[in-house]
């Protein structure tokens, strides 16, 4: 019987013209630039990156306030305060958040207030209800007769329980900079500023285009011969993901004419071309033609496994604009990875963001990675965690670069280096962390 571990038949030494991962992207990025900027509302630029800095205009709290429900009182009102001794002040009015207290608080006095509401002149300390007598009194929401006064049970410090004014941002602080990635807590604090629109640097209009004439669409009747186009749906979903506007245009046949027409229609528009198909050896010279032909375009075998045929360049379009391209191979899986290591990165730099790597964890491999050709492998693989807290990486099954459903399974890429010629079942590997919030089972 064969086993998993037969040796795999590998030439001694590695071949030179494989350009190696690392110089690939190195190479796209470095034709890719920063977009323009663009006014947006602030919910809806989450993920987009700050274009300027952005200033308070005004103290945040713009005022002292309190932080409990309770009672605004004179701290020395309360001194000898105790359970066994409530002091009993006279309840001179009761404020709400929102509004401003008319009046002062003197000795002996106190104003029933609530979370939020700006601290009445005269007062220095926030008795919260817990600390008086009124506590459990009354269920919350419910009416309740004027309140003439309340019998304090302990002694307040000054300056409890008070939110200072400016003491989470001071007015002309400069609060969030240029090149800030937009989240949840950052359109927050702009809301709090009361900025409503920004200028972040927009999102990257990524034309997406499949060759072949084997390929139909979903929605098609199943024909003798075809298969689906499976990479520009799957392309298009990674650039909604990685932050892009995708727009695809459809399938070009394996013409000349069919395909520069697709072309020219995608840099109307857009800021960068994505293509799948067609830069394999074995392939109809038409795609290559038209690429080299329309713009300036290398072919790179990259040493990788899946996706070695890449093609890469930028098209002139019109307005002087000149949009990158990348020609990614057209095997399912090798699409989507090499698009998922290099695509990712370009439109985020494109975007403004910082093209940082995924992170790496290191894992025990639960089978050989096998590698035959000097390349780099990404397994497709699924990380989980032991109960000693080690990583894990188990295959997604067969790892064919058309079995796409490897590829759906995985939630990180465990990686066999280009000069090892596997990584041993029991053995520690980089796994490259893709969606850790995939579902694992
Ligand atoms: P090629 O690069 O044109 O030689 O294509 C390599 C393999 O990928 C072939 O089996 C193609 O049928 C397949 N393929 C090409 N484009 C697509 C696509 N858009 N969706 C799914 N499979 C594709
Ligand atoms: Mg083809």
């Amino acid at each position: 019987m064969s086993s998993h571990k037969a040796p795999v038949a590998r030439s001694t030494e590695p071949p030179v013209d494989m350009l190696p991962v690392e110089d690939a992207l190195d190479r796209i990025l470095s034709f890719c630039r920063v977009l323009p900027s663009e006014t947006r509302a602030i919910d809806d630029a989450v993920g987009q990156v700050l274009a300027t800095d952005i200033t308070a205009p005004f103290d945040i709290p713009p005022h002292d306030n309190t932080a409990m429900d309770g009672y605004a009182v004179q701290s020395a009102s309360t001194d000898d305060a105790a359970e066994s001794n409530p002091i009993r002040l006279r309840v001179i009015g009761e404020l709400a958040a929102g509004y401003l207290y008319d009046g002062a608080v003197g000795p002996g006095e106190a104003v029933r207030i609530m979370t939020g509401a700006p601290m009445p002149d005269g007062a220095d300390t926030i008795v919260p209800f817990e600390e008086t007598d009124e506590f459990g009194l009354r269920a919350p929401g419910q009416e309740h007769e004027t309140i003439e006064d309340v019998g304090i049970l302990k002694a307040a410090g000054p300056g409890n329980n008070i939110r200072r004014r400016g003491e989470d941002v001071r007015r002309g602080q400069q609060v969030l900079n240029a090149g800030t990635v937009l989240r949840g807590p950052e359109v927050a604090v702009l809301a709090s500023l009361g900025v409503g629109e920004v200028e972040v640097i927009r999102r990257p209009r990524v034309a997406i285009l499949s060759t072949g004439d084997e390929l139909l669409s979903p929605g098609e009747a199943p024909a003798p011969g075809k298969i689906y186009d499976s990479n520009s749906y799957g392309l298009s979903a990674l650039v909604t993901q990685y932050g892009g506007i995708p727009e695809r245009f459809g399938i070009a046949q394996d013409t000349i004419p069919a395909l520069t027409a697709k072309i020219n229609e995608a840099l109307e528009s857009c800021d960068m071309v994505i293509t799948s198909a067609g830069v394999s050896r074995g392939d109809f010279d038409v795609v290559k033609e038209v690429l080299a032909r329309e713009g300036a375009i290398d072919f790179w075998t990259v040493k990788m496994k899946p996706g070695k045929p890449l093609a890469f360049g930028e098209f002139d379009a019109p307005e002087g604009r000149r949009v990158p391209h990348i020609g990614l191979p057209g095997n399912p899986v090798s699409s989507l990875l090499a698009f998922e290591l290099f695509g990712r990165l370009a439109i985020y730099q494109m975007m403004g963001r910082q093209p940082h790597p995924r992170p790496i964890v290191r894992a025990i491999a639960d089978e050989d990675i096998v590698n035959t050709d000097w390349r780099r492998v990404y397994a497709r693989a699924t990380l989980s965690q032991d109960e000693d807290g080690r990583w894990h990486a188990r295959l997604t099954g067969p790892q064919g670069s058309g079995v796409l459903t490897s590829m759906a399974l995985a939630n990180g890429y465990a990686v066999c280096p280009e000069d090892r010629e596997r990584v041993h079942a029991g053995e520690e590997c980089d796994v490259i962390m893709v969606d850790w919030d995939h579902p694992l089972d």
